[in-house]
């Protein structure tokens, strides 16, 4: 750019910021007195000032001409900010990732016959530490405990706010100050900042790495026990697999090197199910019960994995090794709510059929969706859209795959049929931006350069939200 080109946009940029509207002026605008009459006052004041900083950075960038100053386009944003200010931040989505249980968009998402129960627990008083026939203080949890108890088979149970709660506690109660010892590898990372090293640490507890990353034997932990040792560990590798080359120790060896040394055996088992599904095309993945038979001493798991509750961390096992953790001061700052505990509670009944179970809790079910399934949803979903849409979008079904999520199954690929949409006049991109960034957002995903969305888990009453937001679109 030339000196004199320069000038003249740094002449222009003043120009711009010096006639911005005063903030109580555009309170006078009759299109902003409008907003009045629906909105609280301070709601209005926030939105002008949100707007105008908004164009007097676009002007700062270098990016705007005369008409960001248009009354119009003040408005505008002024509407737009008013919207956000009335809607929480963290809200409702639409998942058309096919991801069901996408750490980002809140895992799990519960039984909807479960919505009497959570209201119930949240806007009354309940029975939360009470015991009704005593008239006297009562154990909370108890019934969730108990429930876990018959359905895995254990001795005893805790929940607690998370699995990686669930870790922490363990390790504190059974290892603080003394060695735990795990294969080099099962370290795991997942999502965010679990990191088993750095859970250990705070713990208290000692890490002793055994074996290489792909083959670990029973004799490397044999060699490693010593005087120190407290605990052997084994943690799911959950979010990736190790293949090729490798050898791992498995339960039942664990716990024989573990009874010759009297050491407790623990297993992390992250994602951690109630029943066996491998029946539905989801192999490799050991019950908890499974875990408990060939002899862990404890097993903690998720509830918002596999299990399809509410975020929570669940410990079960032998009574000995469990009791001690029920006294520990940890126990109290990581305890559940009473609407989580009643919706963990509800979940777990569902269980005791396993039929209802898979019908009732919507990760289960949508999983384990088979592909004949999948295709019939996605051309009915199709033909819904066809007939709500004009012409400048287009629908075409493909076969594809969808990803159970959650750090489980990561090798697993679920067959599945997708939708792609396209619009004219917009990239995928803009598509997928534009979808994404609504009041009620639509999150879908490119690959290839095509905009994807996964009947999988998108819900029956969402469909008309994809109509209404693809009509407007193209609309536009
Ligand atoms: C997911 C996972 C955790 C953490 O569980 P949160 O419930 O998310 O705290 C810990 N260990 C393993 C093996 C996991 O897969």
């Amino acid at each position: 750019m030339t000196g004199k080109s320069l000038r003249f946009k740094a002449g222009k940029v003043t120009l711009l910021l010096k006639n911005i509207p005063k903030v109580d002026k555009v309170l006078e605008w009759p299109a902003i007195k409008v907003f009045v009459e629906e909105h609280p006052r301070w709601m209005i004041v926030q939105a002008v000032r949100e707007a105008l900083n908004q164009v007097r950075a676009e002007i700062l960038a270098g990016k705007a001409t005369e008409e960001v100053l248009a009354e119009e386009s003040i408005v505008e944003r002024v509407g737009l900010a008013i919207e956000k200010l009335n809607t929480l931040g963290l809200r409702r989505v639409v998942n058309g990732t096919g991801v069901v249980l996408h750490t980002n968009l809140g895992r799990a998402v519960l039984p909807p016959s479960l919505r009497e129960t959570m209201l119930e627990a949240a806007f009354g008083y309940s029975t939360l530490e009470f015991n009704l026939e005593t008239g006297e203080r009562g154990k909370r949890a108890v019934h969730v405990e108990e429930l876990l108890c018959s359905l895995t088979g254990a001795e005893c149970a805790i929940v607690v706010n998370n699995n990686a709660a669930a870790v922490l506690l363990a390790l504190s109660s059974l290892a603080r100050g003394k060695e735990v010892i795990v294969s080099r590898g099962e370290l795991v990372e997942i999502g965010g900042s679990f990191r088993i090293p750095e859970v250990m640490e705070q713990s208290g507890a000692i890490l002793r790495e055994v074996g290489a990353t792909n083959r670990t034997h029973p004799r490397d932990y044999r060699t490693a026990i010593a005087e120190e040792t407290a605990l052997l560990l084994k943690v799911h590798t959950s979010n990736f697999a190790v293949v090729g080359f490798t050898t791992e120790v498995s339960t039942e060896e664990l716990v024989s090197v573990g009874r010759e040394a009297s050491l407790p055996v623990m297993v992390d088992a992250g994602s951690g199910t109630l029943i066996d599904l491998s029946a539905y095309g989801l192999q490799g993945e050991a019950t908890v019960g499974e875990y408990l038979e060939a002899g862990a001493d404890l097993v903690t798991f998720s509830g918002d994995k596999l299990l399809g509750g509410p975020q929570a961390g669940i410990i079960v096992g032998k009574r000995s090794v469990l009791e001690p953790m029920k006294k520990h001061p940890l126990l109290r700052a990581l305890r559940l709510d009473k609407v989580t505990l009643a919706t963990l509670e509800g979940t777990l009944r569902l269980y005791r059929d396993e039929k209802q179970a898979l019908q009732q809790i919507p990760a289960l079910r949508m999983m384990t969706l088979s592909a004949e399934d999948l295709a019939s949803r996605a051309k009915s979903m199709v033909r819904r859209m066809r007939r709500g849409l004009p012409k400048s979008v287009s629908l075409k079904t493909l076969k594809g795959f969808s990803q159970v999520g959650g750090g489980t199954f990561p090798l697993l690929q679920l067959p599945a049929t997708l939708i792609s949409v396209s619009v004219d006049g917009l990239s995928s991109q803009q598509l997928e931006q534009r979808l994404r960034t609504r009041v009620l957002p639509i999150i879908g995903r490119i690959y290839q350069g095509d905009f994807l969305l996964d009947p999988r888990t998108v819900a029956d009453q969402d469909v008309a939200e994809i109509i209404s937001a693809l009509k407007s679109l193209a609309d536009f």
